[in-house]
């Protein structure tokens, strides 16, 4: 690391590093491991305005937190997991410290710093990012020659809650699962979770012991998969004595086999996937329990992310009698709960709004180019990870329908192979444009609605750059072709640009 005396405009005491990473969830720790190991010679840091790493990991701290895909794949390809299937937030802290300890990276994390900007010079190649202390607002300022967006998809410092009418009215308490209070004491109250996706799953069954009453009011369905929580494989290869790295990496291929294969069948028979999917639930609640009515959702399976429920145990609550679902909409709040529209009253002590995300594109940073502000959303997207005139930057911007961190590690491959190159070449800056070939291509919204459209991404798809029609110009939401594909990539292809002579020249 350098200090330079002055940054660009004149500030005082500008750290210098080659690269910066900028967040320290599951994707920076990931990039500053492939980093360290196929970038040796080069400098970096990682920021986070959190006081630890994790991320998404430490954020929420509701009760029963936990993943809900598997953590083989959730975890990275080089450390093995060697827990249950699917983890709670804190064993995937004490998985993601220990990368950090066996490899040496704490030393290179800054925590609370919050970045609020970032410019680019032309005059240097060299990014100037700027922020503050989150806790005491003393300004920071670094530089960089290339920027790792790690910074995840949403908004941490609050979730989303919609407007509804009548809410000023209600006595009780509303709680965003992202902000759930320490000290919240649950004891004996009665107590409404709006929302139908994982986090309303994992809570309701987590709570259920302690409340007098939870009901699950959901507008609309979501497709589940209960199961053990095991992955009968592993835990053979465990018992004939296997070593814990060929344990995770078959465990991991025949978990992305099975993935592979249901996502195939998921376009290919939807309706055969659905059947089989509600099969799963009426298995726990009986032929009598209204499926059709509270978990047949009305998309295609894999157009919404499919939540895994270990055990269960949201279907034991609701067998219990300890948990209810309600599909009905809201009208508005009262001052004693909910009135739906169907005219059903709800009342309740606490109404907790698991409501999803505020969706946050790169970090909320501002961006701008000698001077000039960036609109990324009228930039298009370099498979998903780079933008159309933007230099010298790289985002990581996982999948929604396998686990994000795999493509934590290809991206990282990608990276690297593109700084070694930049280095092969003398480049001072690379960008990414459209070919030749490109012009007119229709340019579309980030995401395909009829592919997958939850809700926090459709509100906000605005905000998002935009995608073409190739697949070069898209984020392929396809592990399986890209794992095959970046490696190939031609990092002298037309739609790289470099600033700098050729080694050789
Ligand atoms: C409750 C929950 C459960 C989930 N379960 C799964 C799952 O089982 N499987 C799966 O694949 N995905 C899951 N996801 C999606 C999950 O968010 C990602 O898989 C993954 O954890 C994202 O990691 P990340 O490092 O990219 O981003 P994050 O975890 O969001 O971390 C980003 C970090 O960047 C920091 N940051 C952002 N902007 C700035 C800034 N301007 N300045 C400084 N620091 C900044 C943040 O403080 C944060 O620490 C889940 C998400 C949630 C909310």
């Amino acid at each position: 690391m350098d200090k330079i005396d002055k940054g660009q405009n004149g500030d005082a005491r500008a750290e210098h590093f080659d690269v910066l990473i900028l967040g320290a969830g599951i994707s920076g720790i990931g990039a500053a491991y492939h980093l360290k190991e196929q970038c040796p010679d080069k400098s970096f840091v990682i920021l986070d305005a959190l006081e630890s790493f994790g991320g998404t990991w430490l954020t929420h701290k509701y009760p029963g937190i936990r993943s809900d895909s598997d953590l083989y794949t959730f975890g990275y390809r080089f450390k093995p997991w060697t827990g249950t299937p699917i983890a709670s937030a804190a064993e995937i802290l004490k998985y993601m410290g220990e990368v950090i300890n066996e490899n040496d990276l704490a030393r290179h994390i800054r925590y609370r710093h919050t970045i609020a900007s970032a410019q680019w010079s032309s005059a240097d190649n060299l990014w100037t990012l700027r922020g503050k202390r989150t806790e005491t607002g003393e300004p920071v300022v670094f530089t960089t020659n290339f920027l790792w967006m790690c910074q995840g998809y949403y908004r941490h410092a609050q979730g989303y809650t919609p407007e509804w009418k009548g809410m000023d009215q209600y006595k009780g308490a509303v709680i965003h699962p992202q902000t759930w209070p320490k000290d919240l004491d649950l004891h004996g109250k009665r107590v409404i979770v709006i929302g139908s996706g994982a986090t309303a799953a994992t809570l309701v069954p987590a709570i259920a012991g302690d409340c007098a009453h939870v009901t699950l009011l959901q507008r609309s369905p979501t497709y589940f998969i209960p199961a053990r929580n095991a992955n009968p494989l592993a835990d053979q290869l465990r018992s004939l004595g296997i070593d814990e790295t060929w344990i995770h990496e078959i465990t991991r291929r025949q978990i992305l086999h099975d993935q592979a294969e249901f996502t195939r069948r998921s376009f290919e028979e939807p309706h055969k996937v659905k059947e089989e999917l509600l099969a799963g639930v009426r298995a726990y609640l009986g032929p009598d329990y209204d499926i059709a009515t509270h978990f047949t959702p009305r998309y295609r399976p894999w157009q919404q992310r499919i939540a895994f429920v270990p055990e269960g145990d949201l279907f034991q609550g609701i067998v219990s009698g300890k948990a209810e679902v309600v599909t009905d909409e809201i009208e508005r709040f009262t001052r004693k709960g909910i009135l739906l529209k169907s005219g059903k009253q709800l009342e309740a002590d606490i109404i907790v709004t698991a409501t999803g995300f505020d969706l946050s594109v790169l970090g909320d940073v501002a961006f701008s180019l000698d001077g000039k502000p960036v609109d990324v959303s009228k930039t298009v997207t370099y498979r998903g990870m780079m933008f159309t005139g933007i230099p010298n930057m790289v985002w990581i911007f996982g999948y929604f329908r396998a686990s994000w961190t795999l493509r934590v590690d290809i991206i990282a491959d990608f990276v690297c192979r593109l700084l070694n190159h930049m280095k092969k070449r003398g480049a001072k800056k690379v960008t990414v444009d459209l070919r030749p070939q490109d012009r007119g291509m229709k340019l579309l919204p980030w995401l395909d609605p009829d592919n997958f459209n939850p809700n926090y991404m459709m509100r906000s798809m605005n905000l998002l750059p935009k995608r073409g029609e190739k697949p070069e110009w898209q984020h392929a939401q396809d592990y399986w072709r890209e794992k095959d594909e970046l490696p190939q990539v031609d990092l002298d292809g037309e739609e790289f640009h470099y600033v700098g002579q050729m080694a050789s020249v």
